[in-house]
């Protein structure tokens, strides 16, 4: 069965993500659909999500003002998978310590935005990652991280840089701090929308 994945495409890697997901899908031999998001009425016939990264601040204007948010806590409370990265992220946290930001709360952290420097615009780390044999390439660009003095009782810190967690997971949900669409390694995706098929807290249609 192919899968519905749904890519909130107000900004970010849009068909870098797409091609991730695909290739990830084919791993399974799945076939995967995949539907931009921009307005509302998508989500609910999405059996996976993908907030990506961009400006979180716009993001979560676009998310709020077109009744998306809604939408995106209800797939949640569903146990349907949802992959944020980087922006995606910082609208995904509990607290993006911004006011402008509008979080959605799916994951019980504070997020510090720009947390490496925005000096450091951008690096890329040979990342360990829990349930990933070897280390994920990670890019970062003006990347938040996770403020660990603030992880949850129900977060696992998959990752973790400088000291700060930059890869977690909260049941269905996957937050990252870094892109993980931008190299040809699609194993992120995979975790976050596969790999986890078989916890027991997961919406059997995956
Ligand atoms: N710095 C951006 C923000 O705070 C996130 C950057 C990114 O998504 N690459 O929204």
């Amino acid at each position: 069965m192919s899968l519905r994945a749904g890519v909130v495409a107000v900004q970010g890697d849009v068909s870098e993500h797409a091609a991730a997901i695909r290739r990830a899908a084919g791993r399974h031999d799945r076939g995967a659909e995949v539907v931009e998001i921009r307005e509302s009425g998508l989500v609910p016939d999405c059996d996976a999500l993908l907030m990506p990264g961009g400006e979180s601040t716009t993001i979560s204007r676009l998310l709020t003002r077109e009744g998306i948010d809604a939408e995106i806590r209800e797939h949640v409370a569903a146990g349907k998978p949802v992959l944020a990265t980087c922006a995606g992220l910082i609208v995904a946290a509990g607290d993006a310590k911004d006011d402008r930001v509008d979080s959605l709360g799916l994951l019980d952290v504070a997020v510090d935005r720009n947390a490496f420097g925005r000096q450091v615009d951008s690096f890329e780390a040979p990342l360990s990652v829990d349930g990933l044999d070897d280390p994920f390439p990670a890019v970062f660009i003006r990347a938040p991280a996770v403020d660990p003095e603030s992880v949850g009782d129900d977060v696992e810190v998959l990752a973790a840089w400088d000291g700060r967690p930059v890869a977690v997971r909260q049941g269905p949900v996957v937050g990252t701090a870094f892109h993980p669409e931008l190299t040809e390694d699609d194993r992120i995706h995979d975790l976050a929308f596969f790999e986890q098929a078989a916890a027991p807290h997961r919406d059997t249609r995956l």
